[in-house]
């Protein structure tokens, strides 16, 4: 139940652990990572992580290492995996009240009982087998969709964009499972067709073994297997693109349930809503009007058929969607495909490190607050909290100057800024988890009713007011977001414990680092997405015609600069795909460089780092926070599914719309870092 709208600081690098006998987090500003007989104005990423990527290798079980945060999340996963481990022996060192649960949970992800599992697994095939009606195919999407997984289409529960103080229901497209939409369509025009449709051959073949596992013939298991790979293509051609994803104001379509129904009234919508027991609703909003309307003919086309491509499908998906709970054949299979050809890693990681995962997903909370327990981050909250402010009062002076904001929009955004809430650190409320049943047979059944108490709570809250004390990231997650519904940034325990900030280093390294990232997740609140919100997170756009106008034009600059941006050969950045996260980072660094300069006016420069003065330092920390090395397939899935840039183009193209990036590193004009043509908007 994910909210769509949340906007994460980074691209979720799918588990970050490097080498386990590396047991200290590196420190924020390092010589050895540098590469010092490159240039700085030719290439500055280069310059400041050349070092580290020659000397850090990629670990087999890992598509992408990280200087920033692959060692911290080693420790924290180390932590996390001891505290699970002993639960699971019945001791309660760092107590808590969710010990059985945790301990059952990672004891019935070590050790299944698979026959159980399988049974399990029988029983919601059989149940899909018996679909002969729109009736019974709508019960057994909602059932699936109870349990967490995905067909067909996707519901989700969170603040209503147009009355943030109460939970709504979102109807969204989905039910196809590659990263995204476009790796469905091979385009004659792309150099890299070859290797889609070597992808969608390979995802064909990843299919039909699955359901050969699962006990199709091999005939029938590659017939459906295509059946089904046209069945996904089709939901994904019905499915709004990224770059219409990016647009709030067309993914909001309050409708009541009776209208949404006659979009595709061939599926039992009535069944459905009674299974989620949702039938008094009066509304729901629905992201994509189209997509839903289109799903009609789908589902008469394979009605005729007595539904069985739709059953095949749906039998895939909930195979998919278990194959870690399930362990190894499934995993094993999904590995190969998902892990292996699509991002490049070598091998599968230690199946403790797979079930401290799945427990922390599905009861984030309780591991969360056991990890809070013996993690110390006082400290680093109140650092912060006092950085938080020092950057809200020197974002709200720039708003005070900035020429292309007319009177209107300028009090607006003032406005905004004032109302910015935060998280740091921690929930205040930690949620509870009585009605969650939990044994140590099988993670499978753990996993599902996981999923079904955590959906049935928030269906039922529905139309209620908004909890919020709730996060919706892990505290030992190194990550942060910022969530337009709430205007409100989260900064979880992991994101602010060193490197990314160090209470011993220089204000300057400080700002660099964890105060970019401050900036970025402000900034959010102010594009061209984030100003169809208001400060209290409803939709309602406060940008005048003239100040959209004025947008789009400086926009556009950084949309050019980003589509030349050539990350694989023949693969280049999409630049309004990615608009959103590129302005996020040009403004949030130089925020984050005006409130060090603020921060730091009063007191003397700090001592010089390895020669570099404290504004260098600034530089190299920023530089230094984005060091990632990313097999070429991991970065391919990158570019086609996520709205982040690649690390290098954060850094490089960042500093080069920066003028005092320029002069702290005496570039001359025409050099690479220092351009003739800049982009300009904050
Ligand atoms: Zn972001």
């Amino acid at each position: 139940m994910k909210n769509i709208l949340l906007i994460p600081f980074l691209f979720l690098l799918t588990s970050n652990l490097s080498h386990a006998d590396t047991k200290t987090v590196p420190p924020i500003l390092d010589e050895t990572a540098m590469d010092q007989k490159s240039s700085p104005c030719d290439n500055f990423y280069q310059y400041a992580c050349g070092g580290w990527i020659e000397n850090t290798p990629i670990p087999d079980d890992k598509s992408s290492v990280w200087r920033q945060a692959s060692s911290l999340d080693e420790i924290n996963f180390s932590i996390l995996k001891k505290i699970l481990q002993q639960y699971s022996e019945g001791q309660n060192i760092v107590p808590s009240q969710n010990a059985q649960k945790l301990g059952d949970y990672y004891q019935s992800c070590m050790k299944p009982d698979q026959t159980r599992a399988i049974q399990i697994l029988k029983s919601k095939i059989q149940r899909i087998l018996q679909i002969n009606s729109s009736q019974s195919l709508a019960n057994a999407v909602a059932q699936m969709h109870l349990d967490g997984i995905s067909a067909v289409f996707n519901f989700s529960i969170y603040s209503s964009v147009n009355d943030s103080s109460q939970y709504a229901l979102y109807f969204d497209q989905g039910g196809f499972d590659l990263p995204s939409r476009d790796y469905y369509f091979a385009n004659p025009d792309d150099p890299n067709d070859d290797k889609w449709k070597k992808t969608l051959k390979s995802y064909k073949k990843h299919i039909a073994a699955v359901l050969n596992l699962a006990g199709y013939s091999k005939a029938r298991a590659q017939s459906s297997a295509e059946a089904i790979l046209k069945l996904e293509t089709q939901l994904a051609a019905n499915a709004m693109t990224r770059e219409e994803q990016r647009n709030p104001e067309k993914l909001n379509n309050p409708m009541s349930l009776a209208a949404f129904s006659q979009l595709s009234p061939q599926f039992a919508w009535n069944e459905y809503f009674k299974a989620l027991k949702i039938s008094h609703l009066q509304q729901a909003i629905v992201t994509d009007v189209e997509f839903y309307k289109k799903l009609n003919a789908l589902i008469i086309k394979d009605k005729k058929n007595n539904f069985s491509t739709l059953k095949s499908y749906l039998i895939w998906h909930l195979l998919n969607d278990v194959s870690v709970a399930m362990g190894g054949s499934y995993e094993k299979l999904n590995f190969d495909f998902f892990s292996k050809e699509l991002r490049g890693k070598q091998q599968l990681q230690e199946r403790e490190r797979t079930c401290a995962e799945m427990v922390g997903a599905d009861m984030p909370d309780a591991l969360g607050e056991a990890f809070v327990k013996v993690t110390d981050g006082e400290k680093a909250k109140n650092e912060i909290n006092m950085m938080v402010d020092v950057i809200k009062g020197v974002f709200n002076d720039e708003l005070l100057q900035l020429s292309w904001l007319d009177e209107s929009t300028r009090s607006a955004a003032l406005e905004k800024v004032r109302l910015l809430k935060r998280k740091v650190g921690y929930p205040d409320v930690w949620k509870d988890y009585k009605s969650l049943n939990i044994t140590n047979k099988t993670a499978l059944e753990n996993f599902l009713s996981a999923n079904k108490v955590e959906n049935t709570e928030m269906l039922s809250k529905i139309g209620k007011p908004v909890d919020k004390t709730r996060w919706d990231m892990p505290v030992w997650e190194v990550n942060a977001y910022y969530d337009p519904t709430a205007n409100e940034f989260v900064f979880p325990l992991a994101q602010i414990l060193p490197p990314s900030l160090d209470l011993n280093a220089s204000a300057g390294a400080n700002w660099g680092a964890i105060g970019a990232t401050l900036g970025h997740e402000m900034i959010h609140g102010f594009d061209d997405e984030g100003h169809q919100f208001d400060g209290n997170g409803n939709l309602n756009n406060w940008w005048t015609a003239n100040v959209e106008k004025e947008f789009k034009a400086k926009a556009k600059c950084y949309v050019d600069q980003a589509n030349t941006y050539e990350a694989l050969p023949g693969l280049f950045v999409n630049g309004e795909v990615t608009l959103g996260e590129n302005l996020a980072d040009q403004g949030g660094m130089l925020t984050a460089y005006l409130a060090y300069r603020k921060a730091s006016s009063k007191n003397p420069p700090a001592k010089d780092w390895a020669g570099f003065n404290e504004e260098q330092q600034f530089f190299i920390s920023y530089a230094q926070s984005w060091c990632i090395k990313m097999r070429p397939e991991a970065l391919r899935v990158q570019i086609q599914s996520d709205p982040h840039p690649p690390a290098d183009f954060r850094v490089n193209m960042v500093l080069m719309n920066m003028l005092p990036f320029r002069k702290a590193f005496n570039c001359t004009e025409g050099t690479k870092m220092a351009p003739r043509k800049t982009c300009e908007l904050w």
